[in-house]
């Protein structure tokens, strides 16, 4: 097995926000591949193309978002330049439904998605959608789809696992992949950057800052247990990921 990062461009987001420093910077947007011997699975699915046109530009709560998205760093190219191709992606798994983890869903044309139940939930709620925080223009295409409630084993073989860690949405989930050399837990936004976790920082945009408070200690503790954390957002730890990917 292998794990991949794509990094599909950047948002510019408020560091007093996120770890008590004052400034700006720009986090990396990252969605990943995992190759298993039984197909290509995808978690999360990155930032979507339109946004790099007037005419795509986010509404709402997102409004002033930054982002920083060149071209050849969309999924499809990203998923080329890693040796793959976007066609034989038989599954995407998404930790949330907020615009950069699922604005690619649209250049994965024949996968399955599977997402918490209450996530999907969330996603379509007409009072989140009105004020920008969901899309779903982005996520429900037609595609396939699995929704799931609660720890879910994507292959039932343990390597691939859905660890709900709610909080940062309501359906927030993380991600368990049991390499060779160990496993991982990619953390998506329940902890965006390491300084986060250091403080046990609950940023003040979420949607239950109590859960996810819990989500990140139920984390915390899975890294006591052996899991490498890698966070949803964490330039540094990112980009010093093997090119090829960990395996
Ligand atoms: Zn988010």
């Amino acid at each position: 097995m292998k794990l991949i990062a794509l990094e599909t461009g950047r948002f510019e987001a408020d560091l007093m926000q996120l770890a008590g420093i004052p400034g700006q910077a720009l986090l990396p947007v990252p969605a990943w591949l995992i190759e298993h011997p039984r197909g290509l699975v995808l978690f999360d699915t990155g930032l979507h193309t339109k946004l790099r046109t007037p005419e795509g530009q986010m509404k709402g709560s997102f409004e002033t978002t930054v982002v920083d998205f060149p071209v050849g760093e969309e999924l499809t190219a990203r998923i080329a330049a890693a040796g793959y191709s976007v066609a034989d992606i038989q599954t995407v798994i998404f930790s949330h439904l907020h615009f950069d983890h699922c604005g690619g869903t649209w250049e994965i044309p024949n996968a399955k998605i599977v997402v918490q139940e209450s996530e999907w939930k969330a996603g379509h709620n007409p009072k989140l959608v009105e004020v920008g925080l969901y899309t779903p223009e982005d996520f429900d295409l037609g595609h396939d789809r699995l929704l799931i409630d609660g720890e879910h084993d994507l292959f039932g073989d343990g390597t691939i696992v859905c660890i709900p860690t709610p909080g940062h949405t309501r359906g927030h989930q993380s991600l368990l992949v049991r390499l060779a050399s160990g496993p991982v837990v990619l953390t998506s936004d329940c902890i965006y950057f390491a300084t986060m976790y250091e403080q046990m920082r609950v940023p003040p945009f979420g949607a239950d800052l109590t859960a996810q408070l819990a989500s990140m200690r139920h984390l915390r503790a899975l890294e006591q247990q052996g899991c490498r954390l890698i966070f949803g957002h964490d330039a540094e730890q990112i980009r010093a990921l093997p090119i090829g990917g960990l395996s």
